[in-house]
């Protein structure tokens, strides 16, 4: 039987910091790279939350195979122990990264399809021997590209969750979109801040981003008067919404959790608990009454941040054989590894090609992307899955089976600030994740998995 032709180039969505490093992984193992970007600029999607500062040191945020390809150019990992801002994080490492991959990496080049080449996904024949197709649109058209794998790392920043309970969106949120926000507002930039000062505002959600924001309106609330806040979460009770604390093994997400505790404790945050929005409705003066769907009513509010979550956009993926958890929309052998039921440390078990492999063969999500709905992902996790992944596109089995990452836990035993359990019933947590309550306060699970799927991909 015929071979899929290995000279052809491996076309990695998204120039971000999980796309890219693979790139790199791809270029130090001889394969030829093609990143293709649906924006103007490496890391679009982290430029978009530029403003806030991550919680990962830069030793963290940097891939080997990327600090290899990047040294000859002088570049060097800038202050180790420092924390970017997402801008500095895209402006000193991504696109110094993009730009020592050259034309490797393609701008304004959206991916709208993967499919086997002349074949959809019904059909069995040639889907061992006919390549890949990519198609791309760009400023200059339709265009369709060959490969002879295709990996996935267009992150989910596209697809924030609804402000709607159910996840879907609240009846009038669509009517309402001129006073919702779905991103972590920049309160350092006047306009910005202009919208929000000596108003009332509902932030939504309870990730890290409605931490983050909550610090940032507290601030606001000091020094702008009249400005308030209510903090809607859909779970029953705050619980370990604020995290870890000293117990997070990295300090600066601990930080966040104080921080954004005293925020609420200070007075300008009044919190709503078991609140899910059922719809929106404009009061008559111009504000905004968000309904629940126990038919409870909000006092009026100017301003409605959502900060609930992301979902993976797999719609360019139609034509292709996935096999995705139906609960968290990421690759059924890596769901249980991430799935808050199991591991409600926050704690995420090192992974690779192995979990990430596809029914497709060639076809792997990785990033963000791989997570699916479920939180609490970082790049050191996106880093050695591609690592593993681009191994395993290698025909290196052993490199793809390794798992050389320890990843640092949260420090909360209760869920990676997902546990929603009321009165004893099992909810629903920010992301629209069914979850049952649980903990698992023991020690960190040994680096050995359980090896579900095989790794595909070769033939
Ligand atoms: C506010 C915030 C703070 C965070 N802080 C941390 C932190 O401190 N530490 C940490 O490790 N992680 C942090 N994260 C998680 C962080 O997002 C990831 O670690 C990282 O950005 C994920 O990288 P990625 O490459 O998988 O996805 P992304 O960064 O989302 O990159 C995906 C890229 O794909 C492009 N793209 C999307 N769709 C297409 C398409 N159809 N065709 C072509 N291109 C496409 C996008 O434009 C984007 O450039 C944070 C996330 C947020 C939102």
């Amino acid at each position: 039987m015929d071979e899929v032709d290995r000279g052809l180039p491996v076309v990695v969505v998204g120039a971000g910091p999980a796309g890219l490093a693979a790139a790199a992984h791809l270029l130090g193992r001889g394969l030829t790279p093609l990143v293709l970007e649906a924006g103007p600029v490496a890391g679009a999607a982290v430029r978009e939350w530029h403003h806030v500062r991550l919680f990962s040191r830069w030793g963290e945020l940097v891939d080997e195979a990327a600090a290899k390809l990047l040294a000859p150019t002088g570049w060097r990992t800038p202050g180790p122990d420092r924390y970017p801002t997402g801008q500095e994080w895209a402006q000193l490492y991504l696109q110094p990264l993009a730009d020592a991959l050259g034309d490797r990496v393609r701008y304004g080049a959206r991916v709208v399809g993967v499919a086997r080449r002349g074949w959809d996904r019904v059909v069995d024949a040639a889907r061992g021997t006919e390549p890949l197709t990519v198609r791309v649109e760009t400023a200059a058209g339709e265009e369709r590209i060959t490969a002879q794998a295709v990996i996935d790392a267009s992150g989910t920043w596209g697809l924030p969750n609804p402000l709607g309970g159910d996840g879907l969106p609240a009846l009038g949120e669509r009517a309402a979109a001129d006073r919702i926000r779905y991103r972590v507002p920049d309160l350092s930039d006047p306009a910005e801040r202009a919208r929000y000062a000596g108003k009332q505002v509902a932030v939504v959600g309870s990730g890290h981003s409605a931490l983050t924001a909550l610090v940032a309106f507290a601030e606001l609330a000091e020094e702008a008067s009249g400005t308030q806040v209510v903090w809607l979460l859909r779970r029953g009770e705050i619980g370990d919404t604020f995290g870890g604390g000293d117990a997070d093994q990295l300090p600066a997400r601990g930080a966040l959790g104080k921080r954004a505790a005293e925020a609420v404790s200070a007075g300008h945050i009044r919190t709503v608990t078991g609140f899910r929005t059922a719809a929106v409705e404009h009061d008559g003066a111009g504000r905004l009454v968000l309904e629940s769907f126990d038919g409870a009513r909000l006092d009026p509010v100017d301003e409605v941040v959502v900060l609930t979550g992301f979902r993976p956009d797999l719609s360019f993926l139609s034509e292709v054989r996935l096999d995705l958890d139906p609960v968290l929309q990421a690759p059924r052998a890596l769901a249980p590894l991430i799935d808050p039921n199991v591991h409600s440390c926050g704690t995420v078990y090192p992974h690779g090609a192995r979990e990430l492999a596809q029914p497709e063969p060639d076809v792997y999500l990785v990033g963000m992307k791989s997570y699916g709905r479920a939180p609490t992902f970082l790049s050191l996790t996106g880093y050695e899955q591609v690592r593993s992944v681009v191994a395993a596109i290698a025909g290196d089995r052993e490199a793809a089976e390794r798992v050389e990452l320890v990843l640092p836990e949260t420090g909360v035993c209760s869920g990676g600030g997902l546990v929603d359990e009321v009165d004893g019933q099992t909810s629903t947590d920010e992301a629209g994740t069914e979850v049952s309550g649980g903990g698992c306060c023991g020690p960190a699970a040994p680096a050995e998995l359980t090896l579900i799927a095989p790794v595909g991909a070769r033939r």
